[in-house]
């Protein structure tokens, strides 16, 4: 996910610094393979660093294909002969176990995503840590008392024969998960957690840019719960080819991809060789749609913040502003003076909503899309560029692009950065129509007074999520994923722990 606009009550925010606590950060440069936290071949390591100062924050285990090979053959064997496949209380056990550890340790770790991924306090408060943290507690109550596990079809007779048929829901096997660096912990425990409450075991390849992010879920799992050895696996690496392996291995059942389109691709052209079921979260570019007869201050200030959060880096931040036309100057005034407020600042403060983007690459690709603004013939109404707050850091300033249609490739394609295009639109079928009229299909919003008309409105929209006058979809059992080129299935909820079985059907000759 998520990405969301979730505001978490400012008084619950914690104090953070901007150095994580070096006793807590000491030896997470280790895998986890088979239970044991072990370093990378040859010691090799890669530098893991902060995007508000540049500084290195220290170094991760460098995986290379001998671990990743290990990982995968620890999972198999984990599954294949191990009790967790098929001990539902032990697991939920265990989730409720890793939980509570992870409680324990939220200062050290909201610090940690704080330095690392430069997500801001407030968020860490919430979808960057806390929240997955209690989803946790989710899963485990859905490994117990989950209603689908078997379901009873009753008698049927065919060729004279009466059977007694039943379906079984069973752990999928063995799950390999390669995350992003946006919302790490969220990210992670969307997938781990259900997967493990389903009774699969799991190798987690996280990317590069938040090694530490899933190391320290490594050693809390290694050194805080019964987890049994090899049903999690961790494999850091500074390449990407070693979590492809994930995808080509015919050990892996499932392949659990969050990232970006292009490289979700890639999983499903790997996983094709030995047909591998692949699970895709990938990009979005939203429309927040707000009809003329919304509450304009209240609609136009939602989506300037919405864009602004975590400097922009969520899949599901809405990023295309539809106003009706006759409304632009309003909307556009409303929106410069949210935006403006929201400027880019440090990640510690709890008052920060943009905090840094994650890399320098990051950036300066960014950089790239608002030239390219430009050179299209836009313009910004606030913003535009790097801020100039800070001599150190990835900070951009929110920007507002104006004087664009929806065929702009600052319409089209996925910025990752805190930017906001606003197209005009004419009557509410041409607002659907440019919603739509995108390769994207993962998430949206719409303001009106009236809420029928905007649930109408929703309905025509060929997306996953969708918020309306704000509500926020956004909880550990509400299905999260996207329509078209923004995924294959849906994380979270019911649907999300589905992904993670197999489905057995049985007939018993009476
Ligand atoms: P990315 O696709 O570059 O990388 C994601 C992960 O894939 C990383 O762990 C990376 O090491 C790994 N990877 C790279 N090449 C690979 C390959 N060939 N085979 C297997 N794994 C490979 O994405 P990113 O830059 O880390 O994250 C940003 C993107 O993620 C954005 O496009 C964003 O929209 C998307 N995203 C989607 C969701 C969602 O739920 N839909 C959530 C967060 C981020």
């Amino acid at each position: 996910m998520p990405d969301q606009t979730t505001v978490p009550d400012q008084t619950t925010v914690p104090d953070q610094t901007t150095v994580p606590d070096p006793s807590f950060t000491a030896g997470l440069d280790v895998l986890l393979i088979d239970g044991q936290l072990v370093p990378a071949a040859g010691g090799a390591t890669f530098t893991t660093s902060n995007p508000a100062t540049e500084e290195v924050l220290g170094a991760a285990a460098d995986g290379t294909a001998a671990e990743m090979d290990a990982a995968i053959g620890a999972a198999r064997a984990a599954f294949d002969q191990g009790a967790w496949a098929n001990d539902r209380a032990f697991r939920a056990r265990c989730l409720r176990q890793l939980r509570d550890a992870l409680v324990a340790h939220g200062d050290e770790m909201r610090a940690l995503t704080t330095a690392e991924a430069g997500a801001p306090a407030f968020l860490t408060a919430g979808p960057q840590y806390d929240f997955p943290v209690e989803d946790l507690g989710y899963y485990a109550d859905l490994a117990e008392g989950y209603e689908g596990w078997v379901q009873d079809l009753g008698e049927r007779e065919t060729f004279g024969i009466v059977s007694s048929r039943s379906v079984h829901r069973e752990p999928a096997g063995v799950v390999g998960a390669i995350t992003p660096w946006n919302f790490p912990h969220q990210i992670q425990i969307a997938k781990v957690g259900p997967a493990l409450a389903a009774g699969c075991t799991v190798v987690l390849k996280p990317a590069p840019d938040t090694p530490w992010c899933a190391s320290a879920l490594a050693r809390i799992v290694a050194t805080e719960t019964d987890i049994p050895a090899g049903v999690f696996n961790v494999v850091t690496s500074s390449d990407h080819q070693v979590g492809a392996m994930l995808s080509k291995d015919p050990r892996v059942d499932i392949v659990s991809f969050t990232g970006s389109t292009n490289t979700g691709r890639s999983v499903m052209r790997d996983a094709s060789e030995h047909l591998t079921k692949v699970f895709l979260e990938l990009g979005g570019k939203s429309a927040f749609v707000i009809l003329d007869d919304a509450d304009l201050s209240a609609a136009a200030s939602l989506a300037a913040f919405s864009a602004c959060t975590h400097a922009g880096q969520g899949c599901a931040i809405t990023t295309r502003l539809l106003v009706p036309r006759h409304l632009h100057d309003d909307v556009v005034e409303i929106a410069v003076a949210t935006m403006g407020a929201l400027a880019a600042g440090d990640p510690n403060d709890p008052g920060t909503i943009c905090g840094p983007v994650i890399s320098e690459r990051q950036r300066d690709r960014i950089l790239g899309y608002l030239d390219l603004a430009v050179e299209e013939g836009g313009s910004f109404a606030v913003g535009g560029g790097r801020s100039e707050r800070f001599d150190k850091g990835w900070f951009i300033d929110p920007t507002l692009i104006v004087g664009l249609d929806n065929t702009a490739r600052v319409a089209r394609e996925e910025i990752f950065g805190p930017v906001l295009t606003v197209i005009d639109y004419d009557g509410d079928d041409e607002a659907v129509a440019i919603a739509n009229d995108s390769p994207y299909g993962l998430s949206g919003a719409v303001c009106s007074g009236d809420e029928e008309r905007a649930f109408a409105i929703a309905a025509r929209i060929r997306t996953g999520t969708l918020g309306i006058n704000g509500g926020i979809w956004y909880a550990a059992d509400v299905p999260f994923g996207g329509y078209k080129q923004s995924g294959i299935g849906r994380e979270m909820g019911v649907a999300g722990f589905e992904e993670y079985l197999e489905t057995k059907s049985i007939a018993v000759a009476r």
